[in-house]
């Protein structure tokens, strides 16, 4: 049987929240797709749950199989409305920061005055936030806090991206083999998906990642066109071009942007999906 995980980032991607137009029906479209008993439902995101759950309450989005939360750094499976936590990944992550925990990294990193902690509610046990201004230039910043973790040696994967609604920088340090792609190869592995049952949605900096691994992956129409160069480039670079789409729109009279582009994107890699939708019989 054919079978689809499909991945998806929420905000800009499934979530209309940016300034380009929503195409009128391709949320429900996206609802019709997803409730077929073929696809396996995730959502990939840097919300936590309780933010997660806000969306659900905000937006007409159905309720997904499985959670990637705070950028990859915890998984949670959602039986009805019950979010249960997977220690499995917990597990296999909390090795890396060596004898380190999220208070220690935190204190490690007080002499960096350009990072501003971002707040409570966005930290998590293997997530440490940071605000950045878009006014200092971030490749320098990352690269001492990636010496003075290398100097402790904590293994750390550094997560860089742009709020560009309240134009700040995001850097979330995660340890090293954590992060949404890690995060969903994971998933894949101990559910038993092989790569081409695997669709991935996204129109970030923390998205890219995944947009340029073997994971099969989908640009939204509306990400930024530094977004769109980057993940061009970075796919290039790991030989995996055939694996990133970049939806155009003019699909159905869909304007790929958010869900459409997720459509868009799923089609592109499932031919079944057109008749799924489209299909007069
Ligand atoms: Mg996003």
């Amino acid at each position: 049987m054919t079978r689809l995980l499909l991945c998806t980032d929420l905000d800009r991607t499934l979530l209309p929240n940016g300034t380009q137009p929503e195409s009128e029906q391709a949320r429900e479209l996206f609802s019709q797709l997803v409730a077929r008993p073929e696809v396996t439902l995730v959502y990939v995101t840097g919300r936590d749950p309780m933010l997660i759950e806000e969306a659900f309450n905000e937006y007409t989005i159905p309720r997904p199989d499985y959670v990637i939360a705070d950028v990859g750094a915890s998984i949670y499976q959602l039986i009805h409305t019950k979010w249960q936590h997977w220690p499995k990944w917990d597990n296999h992550i909390s090795r890396l920061w060596g004898a380190y925990c999220h208070a220690d990294l935190k204190l490690l990193l007080q002499p960096i005055r350009e990072l501003e902690l971002q707040e409570e509610s966005k930290q998590s046990a293997y997530k440490l936030s940071y605000y950045v201004s878009l006014q200092i230039p971030h490749e320098l910043l990352l690269q001492n806090v990636t010496r003075i973790m290398a100097e402790n040696d904590v293994n750390a994967n550094l997560i860089w991206s742009i709020d560009e609604q309240k134009d700040i920088g995001l850097l979330d340090i995660l340890p090293g083999n954590a992060g949404k792609r890690e995060a969903i190869e994971f998933l894949m592995t101990q559910l038993g998906f092989n790569y081409d049952e695997v669709v991935f949605a996204g129109d970030s900096g923390n998205d890219i990642s995944v947009m340029s691994s073997p994971v099969q992956a989908v640009l939204v129409a509306n990400a930024s066109e530094e977004v769109k160069q980057a993940a061009r480039q970075q796919a290039e670079a790991n030989g995996c071009v055939h694996q990133l789409y970049l939806a155009k729109g003019d699909f159905h009279g869909l304007n790929g942007n958010y869900s459409s582009g997720i459509l868009e994107g799923v089609a592109h890699y499932m031919n079944q999906v057109e008749s799924w939708l489209w299909s007069k019989t």
